[in-house]
């Protein structure tokens, strides 16, 4: 029973990997490198890209698929900053998942600009589980983790912070005022994904967001180097 149940599993991610090779394909058509963006409810995801794409990137035309189980709160922040911003609610139609998967991206496609971007931001759902075992066709993934969280975070949640190749620590402000232990933290992240990419910032002062504009830059870069 146990065998037959793992099988289904594999199935499932199967047809999903097929679904985001699609996806990606059309992205890389359209010359659009795509960013799964991830973290934990709260970790300040939208607050970053408020941040980030408040001024225009150097050479970059970002869009924004913004995942919610529903409303539009998020993108209704993001579309104040004129750049085309999708919403993508995993209510209607796909039972209130807590995660975006291949399909689910692949039916906003149609409603995003891709002739008119160079980059595609994707703000999965707030969750550190299951949107880490979905590819819905990224280049890149990144996550989001706060200083709010606690330290054991990448002990408890090790497939999220190993299928990242940037963790980005939010909220740095607060350290002051926190017991948080930075230095622990950053020990638990390399016992799961050894030297991974990390910087520090405060989406709230904007310190180290020049970084992270400069990492979504880096990345669109790349991407467009691999499709040549
Ligand atoms: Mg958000
Ligand atoms: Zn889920």
């Amino acid at each position: 029973v146990h065998r037959t149940k793992v099988r289904i599993v594999e199935d499932a991610l199967d047809a999903n990997n097929t679904i985001a090779r699609a996806n990606r394909e059309d992205f890389d058509r359209h010359g659009v490198a795509v960013v799964n963006l991830m973290s934990a409810p709260g970790a300040g995801k939208t607050t970053l890209l408020e941040r980030a794409l408040a001024q225009p990137l150097a050479g970059v035309r970002a869009g924004v698929l913004e995942g919610d189980v529903q409303g539009s709160f998020d993108a209704d922040r993001l579309a104040a900053l004129h750049v085309p911003v999708t919403q993508l609610n995993t209510d209607p139609g796909f039972g209130g998942e807590c995660h975006l998967d291949a399909n689910m991206v692949r039916s906003a496609m149609p409603a995003v600009p891709l002739s008119e971007i160079d980059l595609l931001v994707i703000e999965n759902v707030g969750n550190l589980v299951c949107p880490a075992e979905f590819r819905v066709g990224e280049d890149a993934r990144a996550m989001v983790c706060s200083v709010t969280e606690g330290e054991d975070k990448p002990l408890k949640y090790p497939l999220m912070f190993r299928t990242c190749e940037l963790v980005v620590i939010n909220k740095i402000d607060l350290l002051p005022h926190l017991e948080f232990d930075l230095d622990l933290f950053l020990y638990h992240l390399d016992q799961v994904n050894t030297g991974v990419a990390r910087m520090l910032v405060s989406a709230r002062t904007g310190e180290g967001v020049e970084r992270w504009r400069d990492w979504l830059v880096s990345v669109t870069q790349r991407a467009a180097a691999t499709v040549a």
